[in-house]
């Protein structure tokens, strides 16, 4: 990876983990999950509106990480207004990415969600990065009592 492009993803999650975007809660939330990291620390809670199948509204709370931060924040800002199937398949595709799997599906579709891609150099980090979409799959089931633990 060229370093202007190293630098510009460093800035985008630097950006993301000073600045997170949706963070707080939804009242009317009808899936709500928490989230654990021990081996970093990283806490996070995910609360979704779903409506006709649809990620309505997303917001998060919790303390974590730069990488867990900064991937809640943009996880936030890449799902709202998609349908559940493709939020879903964003998590894979996003998973695939920071766990270093070169062809992993729908690459295309992450867009700015490839700032993470440097994660994979970093093993001790994967789980922060993939901890609040964990979260959001539990939150998406609607298992509002779920408590996620990566480990
Ligand atoms: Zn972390």
């Amino acid at each position: 990876m060229p370093d202007e492009l190293d630098e510009l993803y460093q800035q985008t999650i630097l950006d993301h983990y000073r600045q997170p975007r949706n963070v707080g809660e939804l009242p009317d939330a009808d899936g709500r999950a928490e989230g654990h990291n021990p081996l970093c620390g990283d806490h996070v809670v995910v609360f979704v509106v779903v409506r006709d199948g649809v990620v309505h509204d997303v917001r998060f709370r919790g303390s974590g990480c730069a990488i867990s931060t900064a991937s809640a924040s943009l996880m936030t800002e890449t799902i709202k207004g998609r349908t559940l199937d493709e939020a879903r398949a964003l998590f894979r595709s996003f998973h695939a990415l920071v766990t270093g799997q070169t062809r992993g599906p729908g690459r295309e579709a992450l867009g700015k969600l490839e700032v993470f891609g440097n994660v994979r150099n970093f093993p001790a980090r994967v789980k922060c990065a993939t901890l609040p979409w964990h979260t959001l799959e539990a939150a998406l089931e609607r298992r509002t009592d779920a408590v996620v633990t990566t480990e």
